[in-house]
């Protein structure tokens, strides 16, 4: 058993962190949470705890970035030239992707995934759709490069959710892949399942899960496809829904409808679905997503860097959609940094404030992000839950003088100190244990932009 004294702790249905709470776990699993003091100043009973864990600051449950792609993190600082817009990056996302195979995958994502460890996120959704070799030949193990980043993520000591992504066309009119897209490509909806029926990893850091790239790129007629399959296999269903308003405009020249209202005729949208984005829904969007339960995951600094715009965040939550947080494309890997955002977005949107508590912004960093990552025994604070502890110092320029309840509105991915994954010591100190992790990053990036830099 591993006992752990958090200085503060952030107990579920709270809407603030408790002091001097006692965590205990074996095996990996939480199996006792007890506050030793309630709100008053420490009693004796703290001091007879010499063999626990102190863990100052605050500590909250682990931290799910529900959307990741994790080569695009080679991107970050690269794409504001010559006022890029969102097309423009894609061409340079692009250029990257063409540029990696398992090995230099294995590498940079080993590097990412470490990177979200030291700012405290202990499980990923990897968002994966660059499947096959150059030209779109598959690699002799098909599944190599899912492969690669499942080892990735267990060498950075975090949990994985492999959002296996179908991306068929190249278009919402269906036209066929060209390019670098060729390598995204399976054929059909069939014959992607086939593929992810034929990958079964089987370790305990490892979850599958299905995606739909978008209805930009999975045809009509094939969505329930996928769908169906997600369903069957009782696995969560993800979809980039309404990034940019030409994904609507094009959705409703093709098929006379939203991408929302299409993806609910196919009978995509549900509770074990995420819709990724929803930046330009419908009034009629919202209720759809809401009334369904479907969830919806937001990536505001993302959606920042690209000129996205900012969705009707809470008016989705309070539709029914409960919500999640996503990295995406690795411009910031900071999910305090997502978490605040939105608040500040809903303030700049509406011009006032005051639309999330505290609480509701942990919840989106936390247990709403496992959930829509098909682990529902992570992201809280009670016994049975996975042991995952991340420790945010409250004695940094930041975050001193701040209030527990109040580190989402002032800490960053660098005040996190001590990340326990699984009941295991993954970051300490603010070091990562085994991935030295700017050094990874600088070699893994440089290996597959030297010739773009060049
Ligand atoms: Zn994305």
């Amino acid at each position: 058993m591993t006992r752990w004294l958090a200085e503060y702790a952030w107990l579920p249905d709270r809407a603030e962190p408790t002091r001097d709470v006692l965590i205990e776990a074996t095996d990996g699993r939480l199996t006792a949470v007890t506050p030793l003091t309630g709100d008053g100043p420490p009693t004796a009973g703290v001091e007879v705890l010499g063999d626990a864990v102190r863990l100052p600051g605050l500590t909250v449950p682990g931290l799910a970035n529900a959307h990741s792609h994790a080569f695009h993190r080679a991107l970050r600082g690269r794409t504001h030239d010559g006022r890029g817009d969102f097309w423009s990056w894609r061409s340079l996302m692009y250029a990257i992707a063409t540029r990696l195979d398992p090995d230099t995958y294995l590498a940079l994502a080993r590097a990412v995934y470490a990177e979200m460890a030291l700012a405290g996120i202990t499980c990923v959704g990897e968002f994966h759709y660059l499947h096959h070799g150059p030209g779109g030949t598959p690699y002799d193990d098909p599944n190599a490069m899912s492969a690669a980043l499942v080892e990735a993520a267990a060498h950075a000591g975090i949990r994985i959710t492999l959002l296996d992504t179908a991306y068929l066309a190249g278009g919402v009119d269906g036209a066929p892949l060209t390019g670098p897209q060729r390598r995204f490509g399976d054929g059909d909806a069939l014959r992607w399942a086939a593929r992810v029926d034929a990958f079964g990893p089987a370790d305990d850091h490892v979850r599958l899960g299905a995606a739909i790239h978008s209805v930009r790129a999975v045809p009509a007629e094939q969505l329930a496809t996928v769908a169906g399959w997600a369903d069957r296999n009782g696995l969560p269903l993800h979809v980039h829904l309404s990034e940019q308003p030409a994904e609507n405009d094009a959705c409703r020249a093709v098929h006379g409808c939203t991408p929302t209202r299409l993806l609910a005729d196919h009978g995509v949208l549900g509770p074990h679905t995420t819709a990724v984005h929803a930046t330009h829904p419908t009034a009629a969007d919202v209720a759809l997503l809401g009334d369904s339960r479907t969830r919806v995951c937001v990536c505001p600094t993302t959606e920042r860097d690209l000129a996205d715009g900012v969705g009707p965040v809470r008016r989705m939550a309070d539709a029914g959609s409960p919500l999640s947080l996503g990295s995406d494309s690795h411009a910031v890997v900071d999910l305090f940094e997502e978490a605040r955002a939105l608040e500040m977005d809903e303030r700049l949107r509406t011009r006032r404030r005051g639309h999330f508590t505290p609480a509701e912004l942990l919840g989106a960093a936390t247990v709403g992000g496992h959930a829509a990552l098909g682990w529902g025994d992570a992201g809280r604070f009670a016994v049975g839950q996975r042991a995952d502890l991340v420790t945010v110092r409250l004695d940094s320029a930041r975050t001193a003088g701040v209030p527990p309840a109040g580190a989402f509105f002032a800490a960053t991915a660098a005040d996190v100190t001590s990340v326990i994954v699984d009941g295991r010591p993954v970051v300490d100190g603010g070091r990562h244990l085994t991935v030295d992790v700017p050094t990874e990053l600088r070699d893994a990036i440089a290996a597959v932009t030297a010739k773009e830099d060049s």
